[in-house]
């Protein structure tokens, strides 16, 4: 098998060591004879296991008594519909920052079921950027104010998040969650679909602050109150066990690779080396983000032509680099480089960018 580097933006490379895991395991987890995708879930092994999952999140982020982890299914696409659906009462509204098409695709869920409005947007700049502090208008009536803290397909990243006041804050963190210490506390309620920094498509880590709960819209179904999983743990139906132990394991490897801060160490260091790349060869790479914006996740660039961009794209592929595509939406090259890619992957890319800029400038 030849080395191949994966720069999708998801589902995305997980680390080695948690897939290296689950092969080992695959037959005979944990002495039962059986593999985790067999085993009940109301059986102690996987109850163990999904416990301990719950337990890596809250200790990785320093989470405080009221904050409860959830495992649940229907991607951030649900969570668009949920938070409206629960949040906003009859006769309120929601503040949304707009900041690309996932927060466009959250606001639009959300009108579906309530009223919400705009109190931000980069949209004018082609959302080449995030909207600054003095930029929002913020309805201190709001029942909350939702951000999407990485935009995978615009490669926009939030670095200090807005203050709020007394109104709830609740994130979108699909492409970036724990990527790096923050005070997770200071959040309502945080989403993010797991196939991008922490494991596999099929499952949903939700992050939410109890005792919001008690405003909670509670004439919804079963299966879309989160009180329904909060009181449960996660376990009221059939939870997508296989893809909470990969979860599991990511979250392992991250905690033995030393947290939060060792994670942040790596992706600035990551990122920093791209967009160095791109800097230092200006007559040929350009990225269209503002520098103070610019994700560390999703490294967006554009070169001198389509054409060329569809050639560095192939001729990338051809030396094991894939998924280097920008978004369709958007055009372009996107390099995605969650906690999982190695920092030799993001060495091969640079070098290859280099010779290409020398061989094609
Ligand atoms: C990928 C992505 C989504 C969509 O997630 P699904 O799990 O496919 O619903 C939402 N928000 C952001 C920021 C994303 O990157």
């Amino acid at each position: 098998m030849s080395k191949v580097w994966n720069f999708y933006a998801g589902p995305a490379k997980l680390p080695q060591e948690a897939l290296k895991r689950a092969q080992a395991e695959m037959l005979d987890w944990e002495g039962t004879g059986m593999s985790v995708a067999e085993i009940s879930h109301r059986s102690k092994p996987y109850d163990a296991l999904h416990h301990e999952a719950m337990s890596l999140v809250s200790d990785l982020l320093g989470l405080d008594e009221d904050h409860h982890v959830l495992f649940l299914q229907g991607g951030a696409s649900l969570q668009f519909a949920m938070v409206p659906m629960s949040f906003i009462p009859a006769g309120g509204s929601a503040d949304y920052i707009m900041t690309g098409s996932w927060s466009e695709k959250a606001l639009k869920e959300a009108r579906i079921v309530a009223s919400a409005r705009e109190a931000g947007t980069s949209e004018a700049d082609g959302f080449t950027r995030i909207p600054r502090q003095d930029e929002l208008d913020l309805d201190p009536a709001a029942a909350y104010v939702h951000l999407t803290s990485n935009n995978t397909i615009r490669g926009t990243q939030w670095r200090d998040f807005p203050e709020t006041g007394d109104v709830p804050l609740v994130a979108d963190m699909s492409s970036d969650f724990l990527w790096r210490p923050f005070d997770a506390n200071r959040f309502s309620l945080i989403y993010a679909g797991a196939q991008k920094n922490v494991g596999p498509a099929g499952v949903t880590v939700v992050i939410v602050r109890k005792s919001w709960l008690e405003k909670a819209n509670s004439n919804l179904p079963t299966l879309l109150k989160y009180s329904t999983h909060v009181n449960k743990d996660s376990l009221y139906n059939t939870p997508p066990c296989f893809a909470i132990y990969l979860v599991r394991n990511v979250l392992a490897w991250i905690q033995a690779s030393g947290g939060l801060t060792a994670m942040e160490e790596r992706a600035n260091g990551k990122a920093g080396r791209l967009y160095g790349v791109i800097e230092s060869h200006p007559d040929f790479y350009r990225c269209p983000v503002a520098p103070d914006s610019r994700s560390v996740m999703n490294v967006v660039f554009r070169l001198p032509s389509e054409e060329l961009e569809a050639k560095f794209v192939a001729e990338a592929a051809a030396g094991g680099m894939v998924g280097l595509k920008g978004h369709r939406s958007v055009g372009g090259c996107r390099a995605s480089i969650y906690n999982a890619m190695e920092p030799e992957g993001v060495e091969a890319l640079a070098g290859f960018m280099e010779e290409f800029a020398r061989k094609n400038g």
